[in-house]
């Protein structure tokens, strides 16, 4: 039998998994009791009442879908905890004999597919009755499918390599902590570079923007923003959803911008001159690159951390294993960081709320014409029927962008 020893790590644990499940909770219920049956008057005469109407009950539906799925994330954790889910695994992997970094690679892969096989039905339902009663749903289930095979696919011709890596430095090499950050910093550069050309056309076609006067005013805004542009690409994002979007890839003098079929169909020219001035914006200010800067120390905090939890055995005991293992110290030390891992994302959520704000002004300035891009931000407010009252305390710990209202405000200025 397994004991689970609950001693000052378990605690901790404990009390953070549901401290940060009480956090969301609260946070939701408050953004839910800000709905105001108030239209804001910005929107006079863009959204009706009954579009508004839509909106609220859209984030109604999908508040309370997320908290669910949050409870039952937690209900399975616990369960699967303190019953000595993790001792009887191991053993059982133990049992096959396969050396340390097999095993590891098999545990993981076990935990990881369990948790996916069990949320795969809350994925099911999100896009096929929320998302589809909402009018955003365009996947069919074959693409839906194939989406998630792909994933799958990719994430274990990616992930494991990285992680047998991850499992072979921590056992056998002094200053693991050091290797495994260069590692995974290597390795996620990489992946950022190759992601255009390789991985991104397995889910989405691209196609160059055809020309005519759309493609005029983006080069005409991209020499005046001195952006080294050297393609712009229609994404189909109609394969999936009616939501849109832009965005921009490519390193150094080969930037391709990158817009939805959805965004150039329901917008003007000159809104959408105003979308991509703010894109550049944020090329111009080097934000990219800043994230990546921030995103390159706090990995070297986290394995600096990794190392030092490494085979603790109080770690192990409050989850009632007694023999350490690196592929479980990997397991316990992710659910031992998570208060610090959100207060992280938080922190990001703040920079990059500061980043938004910052290309706004950006594009207001090089455009002349804030007025076009407030327009764009209302009307995807209005398609994607966004929450137009988020609760401060929402908005400030799920929020990368700035409520829209306060974006106007903002431009206005
Ligand atoms: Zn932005």
């Amino acid at each position: 039998m397994t004991k689970i020893d609950t001693n000052y790590y378990f605690w901790f644990i404990l009390a953070a998994v549901i401290g940060i499940f009480l956090i969301e909770v609260i946070s939701n219920i408050f953004n839910l009791r800000a709905l105001s049956p108030n239209l804001p008057k910005e929107f006079n005469g863009l959204i009706n009442d009954e579009t508004y109407r839509k909106s609220q009950n859209y984030t109604r539906i999908s508040t309370r879908f997320s908290l669910i799925q949050s409870t039952f994330s937690l209900l399975i954790l616990l369960v699967f905890w303190l019953a000595g889910g993790f001792h009887f695994l191991d053993q059982w992997i133990r049992n096959f004999e396969l050396g340390s970094i097999t095993s590891g690679l098999l545990l993981i892969t076990a935990l990881l597919a369990a948790n996916y096989v069990l949320l795969l039905p809350f994925s099911l339902y999100d896009t096929f009755v929320i998302e589809e009663k909402f009018g955003f749903n365009k996947s069919t289930l074959s693409t839906f499918f194939f989406d998630q095979l792909k994933g799958l696919i990719l994430g274990a011709l990616i992930g494991l390599p990285l992680l047998a890596v991850l499992l072979y430095l921590f056992e056998h090499l002094q200053y693991a902590w050091l290797w495994g950050w260069m590692t995974v910093t290597l390795f996620s550069l990489a992946l950022t570079y190759i992601a255009p050309t390789w991985i991104m056309p397995l889910f989405n076609k691209f196609t160059p923007l055809e020309d005519g006067e759309l493609k005029q005013s983006i080069i005409t805004i991209a020499q005046k923003c001195d952006f080294p542009l050297k393609e712009v690409m229609v994404m189909d994002g109609s394969k999936r959803s009616s939501k849109s979007n832009a965005f921009f890839t490519g390193f150094g003098n080969n930037k391709r911008i990158v817009l939805f079929d959805t965004l150039i169909d329901k917008h003007s020219t000159d809104e959408l001159v105003g979308v991509l001035a703010h894109e550049i914006g944020h090329y111009q200010m080097r934000h990219l690159l800043q994230s990546m800067i921030t995103g390159f120390i706090t990995t070297g905090i986290l394995f600096f951390a990794l190392g030092l939890f490494l085979n603790n055995s109080s770690l192990f005991a409050a989850f009632g294993v007694k023999s350490t293992s690196v592929y479980l110290s990997l397991i316990f030390f992710s659910l031992l960081f998570q208060p610090f891992n959100t207060v992280l994302s938080v922190l990001s959520n703040i920079r990059s709320r500061q980043h938004e704000y910052q290309a706004d002004a950006y594009a207001a300035e090089v455009t002349g014409t804030p007025g076009d891009l407030a327009q764009a931000l209302k009307k995807l407010s209005k398609d994607n029927l966004s929450n137009l009252s988020p609760h401060p305390l929402y908005a400030f710990l799920h929020y990368s962008h700035p409520p829209v209202l306060k974006r106007i405000a903002a431009l206005r200025k």
